[in-house]
Protein backbone atom coordinates (compact mmCIF):
# COMPACT_ATOMS: atom_id res chain seq x y z
CA UNK A 1 0.00 0.00 0.00
CA UNK A 2 2.73 2.47 1.05
CA UNK A 3 4.48 2.17 -2.57
CA UNK A 4 1.47 2.67 -4.45
CA UNK A 5 0.70 6.06 -2.12
CA UNK A 6 3.76 7.18 -2.47
CA UNK A 7 3.88 6.94 -6.24
CA UNK A 8 0.19 8.57 -5.58
CA UNK A 9 2.61 11.66 -3.77
CA UNK A 10 5.00 11.48 -6.24
CA UNK A 11 2.65 12.57 -9.03
CA UNK A 12 0.76 14.59 -6.87
CA UNK A 13 4.14 16.70 -6.41
CA UNK A 14 3.72 17.58 -9.54
CA UNK A 15 0.34 19.22 -8.97
CA UNK A 16 1.38 20.51 -5.94
CA UNK A 17 4.18 22.80 -7.62
CA UNK A 18 2.25 23.65 -10.50
CA UNK A 19 -0.24 25.29 -7.46
CA UNK A 20 2.48 26.63 -5.75
CA UNK A 21 3.55 28.77 -8.37
CA UNK A 22 0.45 30.10 -9.77
CA UNK A 23 -0.34 30.95 -5.43
CA UNK A 24 2.72 32.58 -6.05
CA UNK A 25 2.52 34.25 -8.64
CA UNK A 26 2.32 38.02 -8.56
CA UNK A 27 -0.85 38.15 -11.06
CA UNK A 28 -2.68 35.94 -7.83
CA UNK A 29 -0.84 38.97 -5.05
CA UNK A 30 -2.32 41.79 -7.44
CA UNK A 31 -5.24 39.93 -7.02
CA UNK A 32 -5.48 39.35 -3.33
CA UNK A 33 -4.60 42.72 -2.58
CA UNK A 34 -7.55 44.18 -4.44
CA UNK A 35 -9.88 41.61 -3.14
CA UNK A 36 -8.50 42.51 0.50
CA UNK A 37 -9.71 46.28 -0.51
CA UNK A 38 -12.46 45.60 -1.81
CA UNK A 39 -14.16 43.13 1.22
CA UNK A 40 -12.83 45.61 3.61
CA UNK A 41 -14.74 49.07 2.19
CA UNK A 42 -17.97 48.42 3.06
CA UNK A 43 -16.37 48.70 7.18
CA UNK A 44 -14.57 51.52 6.16
CA UNK A 45 -17.61 53.40 4.48
CA UNK A 46 -20.10 52.08 7.68
CA UNK A 47 -17.83 53.94 9.53
CA UNK A 48 -17.71 57.13 7.54
CA UNK A 49 -21.35 57.14 7.37
CA UNK A 50 -21.85 56.76 11.10
CA UNK A 51 -19.64 59.91 11.60
CA UNK A 52 -21.61 61.56 8.99
CA UNK A 53 -24.50 60.90 10.41
CA UNK A 54 -22.97 62.41 14.16
CA UNK A 55 -21.67 65.29 12.53
CA UNK A 56 -25.11 66.33 10.52
CA UNK A 57 -26.87 65.79 14.03
CA UNK A 58 -24.18 68.28 15.65
CA UNK A 59 -24.57 70.79 12.94
CA UNK A 60 -28.61 70.59 13.04
CA UNK A 61 -28.56 71.02 16.68
CA UNK A 62 -25.79 74.30 16.65
CA UNK A 63 -28.20 75.68 13.63
CA UNK A 64 -31.42 75.48 16.09
CA UNK A 65 -29.40 76.69 19.02
CA UNK A 66 -28.07 79.34 16.63
CA UNK A 67 -31.75 80.71 15.49
CA UNK A 68 -32.99 80.65 19.35
CA UNK A 69 -29.90 82.66 20.50
CA UNK A 70 -30.27 85.07 17.73
CA UNK A 71 -34.22 84.87 18.57
CA UNK A 72 -33.25 85.48 22.12
CA UNK A 73 -30.74 88.78 21.21
CA UNK A 74 -33.71 89.87 18.88
CA UNK A 75 -36.27 90.69 21.73
CA UNK A 76 -33.55 92.13 24.28
CA UNK A 77 -32.67 94.34 21.69
CA UNK A 78 -36.48 95.69 21.05
CA UNK A 79 -36.47 95.97 24.55
CA UNK A 80 -33.85 98.30 24.89
CA UNK A 81 -35.74 101.72 24.55
CA UNK A 82 -38.28 100.89 26.81
CA UNK A 83 -35.35 100.56 29.74
CA UNK A 84 -36.53 102.69 32.59
CA UNK A 85 -33.35 102.61 34.81
CA UNK A 86 -29.78 101.76 35.07
CA UNK A 87 -29.77 99.02 36.67
CA UNK A 88 -32.07 97.45 33.99
CA UNK A 89 -29.83 98.81 31.54
CA UNK A 90 -26.82 97.27 33.33
CA UNK A 91 -28.56 93.96 33.11
CA UNK A 92 -29.84 94.17 29.52
CA UNK A 93 -26.69 95.11 28.26
CA UNK A 94 -24.56 92.31 29.63
CA UNK A 95 -27.40 89.88 28.96
CA UNK A 96 -26.61 91.15 25.00
CA UNK A 97 -23.14 90.48 25.73
CA UNK A 98 -23.19 87.20 26.77
CA UNK A 99 -25.77 86.10 24.18
CA UNK A 100 -23.22 87.92 21.25
CA UNK A 101 -19.95 85.82 22.79
CA UNK A 102 -22.52 82.49 23.09
CA UNK A 103 -23.31 83.36 19.26
CA UNK A 104 -19.69 83.34 17.93
CA UNK A 105 -18.49 80.70 20.11
CA UNK A 106 -21.47 78.30 18.47
CA UNK A 107 -20.15 80.07 15.17
CA UNK A 108 -16.71 78.78 15.83
CA UNK A 109 -18.27 75.96 16.49
CA UNK A 110 -20.34 75.31 13.28
CA UNK A 111 -17.61 76.13 11.47
CA UNK A 112 -15.76 73.73 13.04
CA UNK A 113 -18.48 70.90 11.89
CA UNK A 114 -17.92 72.71 8.32
CA UNK A 115 -14.52 72.08 8.18
CA UNK A 116 -15.17 68.50 9.44
CA UNK A 117 -17.89 67.26 7.01
CA UNK A 118 -15.79 68.77 4.20
CA UNK A 119 -13.14 66.19 5.40
CA UNK A 120 -15.46 62.98 5.21
CA UNK A 121 -16.86 64.31 2.00
CA UNK A 122 -13.13 64.22 0.46
CA UNK A 123 -12.98 61.06 2.20
CA UNK A 124 -15.68 59.61 0.51
CA UNK A 125 -14.52 60.45 -2.84
CA UNK A 126 -10.76 58.91 -1.99
CA UNK A 127 -12.98 55.94 -1.02
CA UNK A 128 -14.72 55.99 -4.22
CA UNK A 129 -11.63 56.46 -6.31
CA UNK A 130 -9.44 54.05 -4.91
CA UNK A 131 -12.40 51.49 -4.98
CA UNK A 132 -12.61 51.58 -8.55
CA UNK A 133 -9.02 51.15 -8.86
CA UNK A 134 -9.19 48.32 -6.62
CA UNK A 135 -11.88 47.07 -8.94
CA UNK A 136 -10.15 47.76 -11.79
CA UNK A 137 -6.87 45.96 -10.23
CA UNK A 138 -9.19 42.53 -9.15
CA UNK A 139 -10.08 42.72 -13.35
CA UNK A 140 -7.06 43.31 -14.88
CA UNK A 141 -5.04 40.43 -12.36
CA UNK A 142 -8.13 37.82 -12.63
CA UNK A 143 -7.84 38.00 -16.38
CA UNK A 144 -4.20 37.43 -16.25
CA UNK A 145 -4.54 34.83 -13.72
CA UNK A 146 -6.72 33.31 -15.73
CA UNK A 147 -4.84 33.29 -18.85
CA UNK A 148 -1.48 31.58 -16.21
CA UNK A 149 -4.17 29.09 -15.41
CA UNK A 150 -5.24 28.20 -19.06
CA UNK A 151 -1.77 28.03 -19.53
CA UNK A 152 -1.07 24.73 -17.43
CA UNK A 153 -4.69 23.51 -17.89
CA UNK A 154 -3.70 20.89 -20.10
CA UNK A 155 -0.56 19.80 -18.02
CA UNK A 156 -2.73 19.95 -15.12
CA UNK A 157 -5.15 17.36 -17.14
CA UNK A 158 -2.60 15.27 -17.30
CA UNK A 159 -1.69 14.82 -13.76
CA UNK A 160 -5.22 14.23 -12.67
CA UNK A 161 -5.71 11.66 -15.59
CA UNK A 162 -2.83 9.98 -13.82
CA UNK A 163 -3.77 10.46 -10.60
CA UNK A 164 -7.03 8.78 -11.09
CA UNK A 165 -5.63 6.20 -11.94
CA UNK A 166 -3.31 5.28 -9.19
CA UNK A 167 -5.76 6.20 -7.09
CA UNK A 168 -7.57 3.25 -8.28
CA UNK A 169 -5.45 0.94 -6.32
CA UNK A 170 -5.18 2.62 -3.29
CA UNK A 171 -7.52 1.67 -0.07
CA UNK A 172 -10.06 4.54 -0.09
CA UNK A 173 -9.73 5.12 3.45
CA UNK A 174 -6.16 5.95 3.17
CA UNK A 175 -7.04 8.30 0.03
CA UNK A 176 -9.41 10.37 2.09
CA UNK A 177 -7.15 11.07 4.90
CA UNK A 178 -4.69 11.04 2.27
CA UNK A 179 -6.89 14.10 0.42
CA UNK A 180 -7.66 15.47 3.80
CA UNK A 181 -4.73 16.72 5.00
CA UNK A 182 -3.66 17.65 0.93
CA UNK A 183 -6.88 20.36 0.89
CA UNK A 184 -5.56 21.00 4.44
CA UNK A 185 -2.38 22.62 2.25
CA UNK A 186 0.00 19.61 4.07
CA UNK A 187 2.60 18.60 1.54
CA UNK A 188 4.22 16.41 1.34
CA UNK A 189 1.80 14.08 3.14
CA UNK A 190 3.75 10.70 3.72
CA UNK A 191 6.49 10.94 4.95
CA UNK A 192 9.29 7.92 5.66
CA UNK A 193 9.75 6.37 9.07
CA UNK A 194 13.16 7.40 9.90
CA UNK A 195 14.88 4.98 12.63
CA UNK A 196 11.63 4.05 14.74
CA UNK A 197 10.41 7.75 14.69
CA UNK A 198 7.98 9.80 12.39
CA UNK A 199 9.85 11.17 9.56
CA UNK A 200 7.85 14.58 9.81
CA UNK A 201 8.30 15.46 13.57
CA UNK A 202 10.80 13.25 14.55
CA UNK A 203 8.05 11.05 17.49
CA UNK A 204 8.81 7.44 18.18
CA UNK A 205 6.08 5.86 17.11
CA UNK A 206 4.30 2.74 18.78
CA UNK A 207 5.23 -0.80 18.54
CA UNK A 208 2.09 -1.31 17.04
CA UNK A 209 2.40 1.19 14.19
CA UNK A 210 5.70 -0.49 13.64
CA UNK A 211 4.63 -3.74 13.20
CA UNK A 212 2.13 -2.43 10.86
CA UNK A 213 4.96 0.04 8.69
CA UNK A 214 7.06 -3.74 8.51
CA UNK A 215 4.06 -5.31 6.60
CA UNK A 216 3.80 -2.28 4.01
CA UNK A 217 1.02 -0.34 5.56
CA UNK A 218 0.92 3.56 6.07
CA UNK A 219 0.39 4.91 9.76
CA UNK A 220 -0.91 8.21 11.09
CA UNK A 221 1.94 9.51 13.21
CA UNK A 222 -0.43 10.25 16.64
CA UNK A 223 1.84 13.43 17.33
CA UNK A 224 1.42 15.44 14.16
CA UNK A 225 -0.85 13.55 11.90
CA UNK A 226 1.40 13.10 8.91
CA UNK A 227 0.98 9.74 7.08
CA UNK A 228 4.15 7.25 7.55
CA UNK A 229 5.75 4.32 5.51
CA UNK A 230 8.49 2.27 5.36
CA UNK A 231 10.98 2.96 2.82
ZN1 LIG B 1 4.85 12.97 13.33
Amino acid sequence: MSKKLLAYQETDKKLKEIENTLNASEEKKQMFIAYKYISGVSEVIAKLDKTAEDLLNKFNFAISKQNELSEELKEITSELDEVRDENEANYMLKKVDELLSALKSLEANIEKINESMAQVKSEYGAIRAKTKQAQDQYKEYAEKFKALQDGVANEIKAINAELAKLKKDIKPELMQKYDAKRKDKIFPVLFALSGDKCGSCGMALSMKDISELESGEVVECDNCRALVYKA
